[in-house]
């Protein structure tokens, strides 16, 4: 059998120590990455309520046993305001407000009936695995789920299980028994606090890694203004379509869209408002567009559309869906779009097929602007524009 005060401190030690590397994480990450700062205390009074437990018999219980759970409760309380941040749905008022009341609560109990141990176990545990149980449907709750969530959770949804087995139990347990009794529940619940505690800590370390990785993925392929994919993830996408497509002998259609007028907004209302306008019809535009139809920004205020499984008769209601949805915004200045619709052929790059979109644009602009063209049936290069 183990010895259990020394779990008990190896508890405290692990706090410690994920604390630390927490710490360090903390500061390499951007400011975007929120929740760090509750994952680094969080460990950290789980050290303190640890090195309060291991001293139970040495120090009144007023401190080993009311402020050593309070301690424990207030490190579960804050890993879960930790995550809840961290997935931006920070703890509501209510929500708070009850785990200070608990915790509190935890405190007062712990300290006037610290000679009835079972009844104890059963408030903290009950407590301890309702906020660990919480926890964990937080993190599963995500809609994306990846290798450190789904870690994560499981430590979560097993620490709990093993802290409320404990907690039913206690009362039944024999009127002698205590935290260190080496009985096999207390050594259960002490390494499962041990390594939940270690576990849990490591679990926010790769979440954040896990988010700072997305980030950096969606700043490379996603244009930092409008949201719209970058002209190289444009061009990545738009060859495994056009491979894709080709394989399968489906359709693929590709839509040139271009702003007009554009300088004249510029010139006249200001680069920032500009740019307001560039988002806002990105925004109007992927209202439009259904997966797995894709949006690019090819240039300025150039944008790409790549429509898969898509014919010259649907792209070209597809066009004139965005054309009429962009520009509504009454607080923004009057613009309008012209676009210019291509469908693959057999032969077709995507060089080719990217350039007959142009060409239908080209048309269009020459008909006078805010309209769809389709791309002239003509071989050949296509007309330049600027
Ligand atoms: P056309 O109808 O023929 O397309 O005319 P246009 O004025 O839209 O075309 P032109 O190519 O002459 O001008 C495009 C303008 O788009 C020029 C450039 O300053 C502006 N532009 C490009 N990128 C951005 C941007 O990110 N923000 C803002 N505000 N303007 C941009
Ligand atoms: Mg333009
Ligand atoms: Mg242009």
């Amino acid at each position: 059998m183990l010895e259990l005060r020394t779990i008990s401190g190896v508890t405290g030690v692990m706090g410690c120590l994920m604390a630390l590397v927490m710490f360090f994480q903390r500061r390499s990450y951007p400011p975007t990455i929120h929740g760090l700062g509750h994952w680094t205390a969080a460990p950290l009074l789980a050290f303190a309520s640890a090195v309060l437990f291991t001293l139970r018999g040495v120090v009144p219980a007023l401190l080993s046993a009311g402020l050593a759970n309070a301690l424990l409760f207030a490190a579960a309380a804050t890993f879960l305001a930790g995550s809840c941040r961290f997935f931006g749905q920070p703890l509501p008022a209510r929500a708070t407000a009850l785990l200070w009341l608990a915790g509190a609560a935890t405190l007062v109990f712990m300290s006037l009936f610290s000679g009835h141990y079972g009844w104890r176990v059963l408030f903290m545990g009950l407590l301890l695995s309702g906020v660990g149980a919480w926890h964990a449907a937080v993190v599963w709750r995500q809609p994306v789920h990846s290798f450190a969530t789904r870690f994560t959770g499981t430590v979560l949804a097993i620490s709990s299980t093993i802290t409320l087995a404990r907690a039913v139990s206690a009362p039944f347990a024999p009127p002698q028994e205590g935290l260190f009794t080496p009985a096999p529940m207390q050594m259960m619940y002490l390494l499962g606090l041990a390594f939940g505690t270690l576990l849990t800590s490591i679990g926010t370390v790769l979440m954040a890694a896990e988010h700072l990785r997305r980030e950096l993925e969606r700043l490379i392929t996603h244009d930092s203004l409008t949201g719209a994919l970058t002209r190289r993830a444009l061009f990545t996408t738009g060859e495994a379509e056009l491979a894709r497509a080709r394989r399968q002998g489906r359709p693929l259609a590709v839509l040139m869209l271009d702003l007009d007028h554009f300088k004249q907004i510029n010139d006249a209302h200001g680069h920032r408002v500009g740019d307001r306008v560039l988002v806002d019809f990105v925004a109007r535009a992927h209202a439009v567009l259904r997966r797995p139809a894709v949006l690019g920004r090819y240039g300025g205020e150039e944008f790409v559309a790549l429509l898969p499984d898509t014919d010259m008769g649907q792209a070209l209601a597809v066009a004139e869906r965005l054309r009429t949805s962009a520009c509504v915004d009454a607080h923004l200045p009057p613009c309008s779009v012209s676009i210019g619709v291509a469908t693959a052929l057999p032969q077709d790059t995507l060089d080719a097929l990217i350039n007959r979109a142009d060409a239908g644009l080209y048309e269009a602009k020459a008909q006078g602007r805010n309209r769809v063209a389709q791309a002239p049936a003509a071989d050949g290069p296509p007309p330049r524009r600027h």
